[in-house]
């Protein structure tokens, strides 16, 4: 079961010769999720081969450095004449700003475009993992950070011990894997405790959008396999990252800390730590040692934590 992340615009504010603005992709199994589009997103999913068939974009806030691309990436579709529904999901204030985008872009609709303004920690259902919003500080306007969140999967089936006990391979394994007792023709009973081992936690990725450090985030990070953290200034910059609503690369890192996250990475550079973000992470390494900073088409893939992944009789 993939799951990786793409990074695909990593500038704050304004694009640089390395770095475009916000967006990022999630890719899990081959279904893509996008959050943001900046200006130029679709240029750079052509660069880095993330997919035009997502069906799905979350917007952290309406910035325009976050929201932009919508406008050529949804005129493009049009035009290349795609016929599914798209959804736009966003904190209070969608509607307005993403309807206008929709207009903008595309002369004449061939799709259908839903526009869903999410309430803070409201979560949205799929198969086998959500999208759950959270607010963050970011300025009087309302603003989410986003954590995509697998549900916990069935223990490891243990095939070994199921041919010594005499069970058939076939479909018993899979009953006893879903958690079914089973009776065997010899009359013993197989309890699934016996074959199948603890349930194991899914995984969690969490992407901030723009932000002040905030409990929401350290709240929605505790134990994720992977946070990625706006980190717009250095150290040297604090105060601006205060008075403007974002983060410095050292605050990120303390909230990663702080959450017990496994693995930080930093986005929304500010254009003059654009070619060269070594004091950013030199500031970060010094809170949170697994960090990382995003570039354009860095892609990050997100493992289960045990190694072997999901072993399952259910053929
Ligand atoms: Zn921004
Ligand atoms: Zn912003």
């Amino acid at each position: 079961m993939s799951l990786s992340l793409v990074l695909l615009g990593t500038s704050a504010s304004r694009p640089t010769v390395e770095r475009n603005v916000s967006s990022a992709a999630l890719v899990r199994e081959g279904e893509t999720i996008m959050f943001d589009c900046g200006e130029g997103t679709q240029r750079q999913m052509m660069r880095y081969g993330v997919s035009f068939a997502l069906r799905d974009i979350y917007f952290t806030h309406f910035h325009a450095d976050h929201v932009i691309g919508l406008i050529g990436l949804m005129r493009t579709m049009a035009l290349q004449g795609r016929t599914e529904e798209m959804r736009l999901f966003g904190p209070r204030g969608a509607g307005r700003h993403l309807k206008r985008a929709k207009e903008f872009g595309v002369d004449r609709i061939t799709f259908p475009v839903e526009i869903v303004e999410l309430e803070p920690l409201q979560t949205v259902a799929y198969g086998e993992f959500e999208i759950a919003a959270f607010p963050v500080d970011h300025g009087p306007s309302a603003s989410f950070g986003y954590a995509l969140v697998e549900h916990v999967r069935k223990g490891r089936f243990n095939p070994e011990r199921a041919r010594e006990l005499g069970v058939p391979e076939g479909p018993l394994w899979g009953q006893i894997h879903r958690g079914q007792a089973v009776t065997l023709d010899d009359g013993r009973v197989i309890e699934p405790a016996e074959l199948v081992g603890p349930q194991r936690a899914g995984r969690r990725v969490v992407i901030t959008g723009d932000t002040r450090p905030c409990e929401a985030t350290i709240e929605a990070s505790r134990d994720a396999d992977l946070l990625v953290h706006e980190a717009t200034f250095a150290d040297e910059e604090a105060e601006r990252a205060r008075e403007t609503g974002h983060s410095t690369a050292r605050e990120a890192a303390q909230v990663a800390a702080q959450a017990g996250a496994r693995r930080l990475v930093l986005t929304h550079l500010s254009a003059r730590y654009s070619h060269d973000a070594s004091d950013l992470l030199r500031e970060a390494r010094e809170e949170f040692r697994h960090v990382t900073v995003a570039k354009d088409g860095m892609e990050i893939d997100v493992p289960f934590r045990d190694a072997e992944g999901s072993v399952t009789p259910d053929v």
